[in-house]
């Protein structure tokens, strides 16, 4: 063991969950010993601009905010980065990294964040299928693509629409692949998904729905897709975006209670004393919610908690937003069990979809388009309870 290394708390991840947590706990606790260990470069970054950023004009280095050097200083902590957490043991309160070192804590908070789902395939064209859940995979992405190539993107929920729309219009030639008819199946009401469609198709999007992709093989420079149908699609590059699963094997190591994420109280604790888990990798009360709003709230509740302070949290509603700038969308999904029924108000350029109790009080929504700037007003009579 390092003679440096004195406890204290320990966060594993420098994503938005493990940075927002350090930040807050140095609002309450100005020192103390304070390490952050991550297996990435820890340079601090907003990840939703990922599925952004080039049509926005910036280039992945132009992401970075702060390097880890900076955010070290910045957090009055220590930062190792390239350093994954292979072991874990909840009895002797120690974490063993790739580099061999053994490093103590105190009080542990696992941010580790959610791995992408992998493309169950034969690739016989040597070429990488990407999948962007970090800077490191985007800037990849972004390099084996030439300029005005052709994108096939597999998987038209939140993450394969945002890159449809974001290469598109920054000049790419893109197929977006879904099983499903419509995108954002399951999260957005017919009338709305069918407005998505339509703008994306107007930026120049070609959609493949009611398919899966069965087989890529190299042609030359080209990358053959086969699907399942039979057709064959020519594309420079793959994006697999078929959804995420939270990062639970350093949980199942530690003995910790696990569902679809690392189980976690309102006080964001785990299973175990002394250990607590927030962001992409947990879930509260059966809900897993990998979004950025309720990771910042929970990071600062757990600030306050590894101060010392007694802190409950509870999550307000939280509309998702869909960066489509083109087409943008905000959707409040009903509660899970909620009894009632969508109405839909579609007119060229906008959309408006409600949901509906039997006592018509609206209970979820979904805008987008000239309907987009509604959600301010919808979410304030929701969560103040006025009808609409
Ligand atoms: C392209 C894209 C666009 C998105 N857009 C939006 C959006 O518009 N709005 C929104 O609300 N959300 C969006 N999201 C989701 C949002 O970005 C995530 O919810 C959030 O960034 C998750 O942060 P995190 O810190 O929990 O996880 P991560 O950012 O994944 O961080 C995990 C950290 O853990 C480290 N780590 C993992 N395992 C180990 C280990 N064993 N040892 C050491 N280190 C380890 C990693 O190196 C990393 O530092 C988007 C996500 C993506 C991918």
């Amino acid at each position: 063991m390092d003679r440096s290394d004195r406890g204290g708390i320990v966060i594993v991840g420098t994503g938005l969950a493990g940075y927002g947590v350090a930040r807050e706990y140095r609002k309450w606790e100005k020192s103390g010993p304070l390490t952050l260990i991550t297996s990435g470069d820890g340079s601090f970054y907003s990840k939703p601009m990922l599925s952004a950023a080039w049509s926005a004009g910036k280039s992945p280095d132009q992401l970075v905010a702060k390097q880890a050097q900076a955010m070290a200083s910045e957090l009055g902590a220590r930062i190792l980065t390239g350093e994954t957490v292979l072991a874990a043991g909840a009895a002797g309160k120690a974490l063993t990294l790739s580099g061999g070192r053994t490093i103590p804590y105190d009080k542990l908070v696992l941010a580790v964040g959610a791995r992408p789902r992998k493309l169950a395939i034969p690739d016989s064209s040597g070429a990488f299928v990407h999948s962007v859940n970090d800077l490191e995979g985007y800037r990849e992405l972004r390099a084996g693509l030439p300029s005005g190539g052709r994108l096939l993107i597999i998987g038209a929920g939140l993450i394969g629409c945002e890159f449809a729309h974001d290469f598109a219009v920054a000049g790419h030639r893109v197929t977006l692949l879904s099983q499903s008819p419509l995108p954002l199946q399951g999260l957005l009401p017919p009338g709305l998904a069918r407005a998505l469609r339509s703008a994306l198709e107007a930026i120049g999007v070609a959609f493949v729905d009611g398919d899966a992709l069965q087989s890529l093989a190299r042609h030359g420079a080209d990358l053959q897709a086969r699907l399942e149908s039979g057709r064959e699609l020519e594309v420079d590059s793959v994006l697999s975006a078929i959804g995420f699963d939270p990062e639970i094997g350093l949980a199942r190591m530690l003995g910790l209670e696990v569902g679809r994420g690392i189980a976690v109280n309102a006080g964001l604790r785990t299973s175990q004393p002394d250990i607590y888990a927030v962001g992409d990798c947990a879930e509260m009360s059966g809900r897993w919610l990998p979004f950025v709003q309720p990771l910042s709230l929970a990071a600062r509740a757990l600030g306050q908690i590894l101060a010392g302070k007694d802190v409950s949290l509870a999550f307000p509603h939280m509309p998702i937003l869909v960066k489509t700038p083109r087409f943008p969308i905000a959707v409040l999904p009903p509660a899970s069990g909620a009894q009632g029924n969508w109405s839909e108000d579609s007119q060229p350029g906008g959309a408006k979809c409600l949901f509906r109790d039997s006592d018509g009080r609206v209970l979820g929504f979904a805008v987008g388009g000239t309907h987009y700037p509604d959600r301010v007003e919808l979410l304030k009579s929701i969560s103040g309870g006025a009808a609409i």
